[in-house]
């Protein structure tokens, strides 16, 4: 039997499956036992994280009562850390070739019929232009796996591309990268090239059912794709962001296994992860979400949520446009403290959407609304959409950052720079009425800075966005 630890660079040692199947057992057992769940959730309120096998109980947990204070937590411990700020992001597709043979994607090499693309610089160019018109100022990048098409090179090219673009008062000023699993020497180019977070998603921690769902390709090694991180942090790329994807595998088990993978980051480096998103498993070009028998329903997945909340309270969470405006509205209080606005996921599909039948789109997006309701629709929730980058840029990455966020005095900066970024915003880009709502949003959210000093500052630079034209103010 493989023994399980945390410390070890092999992938299944630090995602074991015994470990697992025994957490699951454990969290079996004790799913009513209360005293045992009042002692986790008191450990949750410390603020200080629960480790796989806490938090696998309170998934296994059935008792109403016991999952409202669950709840309850999840949505202070979210107010306590991120108050009342949603960072707003896009993702942009650079091209849909791959050479793997992922089922439940319709890039998967297999699928002959979906339009295939990958973005010239100057396609590139037009995109980003569509998306800074927009307001938008952190990128995801999404690529398919292909040597060919789309070796390292072709990446730090859009890298740069992206970042050199100034139109009018626009900047993309953070890339985040969602690339394929590939070596330290790449990663180290990626670091180089100045990008934000490196974003992978394991897909499923499962091992016997990731190899049947990547049959083909370099994906289909699982021990590669599971130890990228750790390469990636060799690289000398701080922030790395996890996910799974939710319907593959069992969700009890993906749990255990992402929050295991998280608690080896901190085991080896010293720094957990970044950011956790939350895919769920959707309709696309020749994929049938229905043909996948692990599906979560939408209660299941708030109590995901809120579990990871509790489990990791200093890592970002990030929820996409595949859930809907109800999904994402509960999701928001529960935990989630990044999404996507506008998003297109078709490769080109800034510039030009495309029609049904020729689609280059990785997914269907339920949440259709453009960056400007979206915007609108949070702050009438009562949240500050945030264009915030500032941390990166200002080399709060890693280790850095994340003691700035055990020490609450990240805050400081978030607010303020929170009310600077949707400053710029409405300036540049809102409508009339997302503009009026977001001026008094402001004008009361400034006094909530609690330092006076900072609060004079901010309001100083607010009124510079305003009346003489300055951009890019930062805490
Ligand atoms: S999930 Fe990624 S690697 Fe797999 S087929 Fe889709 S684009 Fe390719
Ligand atoms: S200050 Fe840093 S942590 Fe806060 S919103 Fe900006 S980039 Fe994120």
């Amino acid at each position: 039997m493989i023994k399980y630890d945390p410390k070890s660079l092999k992938a299944e040692e630090f995602i074991n499956d015994s470990e697992i199947n025994e957490t699951l057992k454990y969290a079996d057992e004790n799913k009513d036992n209360f005293e045992l769940i009042d002692s986790i959730i008191e450990k949750a309120k410390l603020r200080k994280g629960l480790d796989h096998r806490e938090a696998s109980v309170l998934l296994a947990c059935e008792d109403e009562g016991k999952l409202k204070e669950i709840y309850a937590l999840a949505e202070q411990i979210k107010k306590d850390f991120y108050g009342d700020r949603i960072v707003m992001f896009a993702p942009l597709y650079l091209s849909n070739y791959c050479v793997n043979g992922c089922v439940y994607c319709p890039y998967h090499a297999q699928n002959k019929h979906i339009c295939r693309k990958k973005l010239t610089q100057e396609e590139v160019k037009a995109e980003v232009i569509a998306l800074q018109d927009m307001g938008h100022k952190r990128l995801a990048i999404e690529a398919g796996e292909d040597p060919v098409n789309n070796p390292i090179e072709y990446i730090l090219e859009c890298i740069d591309t992206i970042y050199s673009i100034k139109h009018k008062n626009g900047a993309i000023r953070r890339v985040n990268v969602n690339i394929a699993a590939t070596t330290v020497e790449n990663y180290r180019k990626l670091h180089d090239a100045g990008i934000g977070t490196y974003i992978l998603f394991q897909e499923t921690y499962h091992k016997k059912s990731y190899e049947q769902l990547h049959p083909t390709g370099p994906k289909h090694n699982y021990d590669y794709h599971t130890e990228a991180m750790d390469r990636a942090m060799e690289g000398g790329i701080d922030d790395v962001g996890l996910g799974v994807l939710f319907g593959l595998e069992l969700y009890r088990y993906e749990l255990a296994g992402l929050l295991m993978h998280a608690e080896h980051l901190e085991a080896v480096h010293g720094v957990g992860p970044h950011t956790i998103s939350v895919p769920r498993i959707k309709r696309a070009d020749d994929i049938d979400p229905d043909t996948f028998d692990n599906g979560i329903d939408d209660e299941t997945f708030a109590k995901i949520i809120a579990i990871i909340r509790i489990a990791v309270p200093y890592t970002g969470m990030i929820i996409s446009t595949r859930e809907g405006k109800s999904v994402r509205e509960k999701a928001l209080r529960l935990g989630i403290s990044q999404i996507s606005g506008g998003s297109r996921t078709s490769v080109g599909g800034y510039v030009e959407p495309e029609d049904e039948d020729e689609s280059s789109a990785q997914f269907d997006v339920s949440d259709q609304r453009t960056l400007d309701e979206v915007v609108k629709w949070l702050m009438e929730l009562g949240y500050i959409p945030s264009f915030c980058t500032a941390c990166y840029r200002e080399g709060r990455t890693g280790d850095r950052f994340m003691s700035l966020c055990k020490s609450g005095q990240i805050q400081n900066c978030c607010h303020p720079n929170a009310l600077m970024t949707l400053q710029e915003y409405l300036m540049d880009y809102a409508s009339p009425e997302t503009r009026e709502i977001g001026e008094k949003m402001i004008a009361r959210e400034l006094l909530n800075i609690p330092k006076e000093k900072v609060r004079k500052i901010a309001a100083e630079y607010i009124e510079e966005i305003k009346n003489d034209g300055k951009r890019d103010f930062r805490f």
